[in-house]
């Protein structure tokens, strides 16, 4: 079997149209949607990611604010900068780029942000809204994920999907997403003992670990969808996920790669979140 793959950068750009499209709206209404970014200190990664998010925001007709700050801001500084924020009726979304320097408590600062603008997910409240069934803003890389079922018509109702990671942005609201999809869900993390035998029951697997070639084609059922979220480097630097692809794709019905899979559908989906932010204040 050889899988299909799974365009990210494809479904990324019709999400992406459609966003645009609803900005226009908005906008002709007099209500042009706006993300604030904000960017405390200077890693380099965290540069480029902001980058990339204003960039989306201005190519896709929303207003953004890129807020840099030296690593020296002041925990009260920042906590008084996302105040002013959340009181901006020109600012509908407001993501601070994790990670934040040492001396700033990111779980404080994202608590300050206004549950009715965490586009990003992360507040305490949109975690609990997500877990209960209620509507909220979720977390952009597994909404994506998401998003990436659907593209290829996979329902995960009834399913087993299994998810490997755990962490509160990707494997905890990775799971619950699944969940609400009506799959039978399973998540493993580095306590899982034999973490194969449970993949191979999968009929969807979705890796989010951080750690390259840990899913091999022997831990994985013929006919599986794969969802690569992993963000690695090879040994020659190359950008590559947690799935060993080459294996892997000769087994499963439907794969991500890596890059070109789920990477583009996360700042889509903070987009999206942005939007429907804006159309709610709309309202
Ligand atoms: P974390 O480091 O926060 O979480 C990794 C998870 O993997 C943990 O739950 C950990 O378990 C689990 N784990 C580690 N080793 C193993 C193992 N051997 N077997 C099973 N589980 C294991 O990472 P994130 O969730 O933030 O990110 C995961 C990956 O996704 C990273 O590569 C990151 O770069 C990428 N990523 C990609 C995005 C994109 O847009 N494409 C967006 C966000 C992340 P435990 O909890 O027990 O420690």
């Amino acid at each position: 079997m050889t899988a299909r793959i799974i365009d990210g950068l494809a479904v990324s750009q019709q999400i992406r149209a459609e966003v645009a499209e609803r900005a226009a709206a908005l906008t002709a209404r007099g209500l042009k949607p706006g993300l604030a970014v904000v960017l405390v200190g200077d890693n380099p990664a965290s540069q480029v990611y902001v980058r990339n998010k204003v960039k989306a925001c201005q190519e896709n007709g929303l207003h953004s604010v890129l807020e840099q700050y030296p690593a020296t801001l002041t925990e009260a500084e920042l906590l008084a900068r996302v105040e002013a924020l959340n009181e901006d009726p020109a600012i509908h979304g407001i993501l601070v780029q994790l990670p934040l320097p040492a001396h700033i408590d990111s779980h404080k600062v994202i608590e300050t942000i206004s549950p009715l603008k965490d586009v990003d997910g992360f507040h305490v409240a949109s975690a609990g809204a997500l877990m209960v069934g209620q509507p909220g803003f979720k977390p952009c890389t597994p909404y994506g994920c998401m998003k990436l079922l659907e593209s290829i018509g996979c329902d995960p109702k009834g399913k087993h999907a299994v998810v490997i990671g755990r962490s509160n942005i990707v494997g905890k609201p990775m799971a619950m997403l699944l969940l609400q999809a009506s799959a039978t869900v399973t998540v493993c993390h580095s306590a899982t003992p034999d973490l194969a035998h449970f993949t191979r029951q999968a009929d969807i697997v979705v890796a989010a670990v951080g750690k390259r070639n840990m899913l091999t084609a022997a831990m994985v059922k013929p006919g599986a969808v794969v969802i690569d979220v992993g963000m690695n480097r090879n040994d020659a630097g190359k950008l590559c996920g947690d799935v060993d692809f080459e294996g892997v794709s000769k087994v499963a019905s439907a794969i991500t790669p890596v890059p070109g899979g789920v990477g583009p559908m996360t700042i889509t989906m903070l987009l999206v979140n942005t939007i429907e932010s804006a159309e709610r204040a709309a309202r």
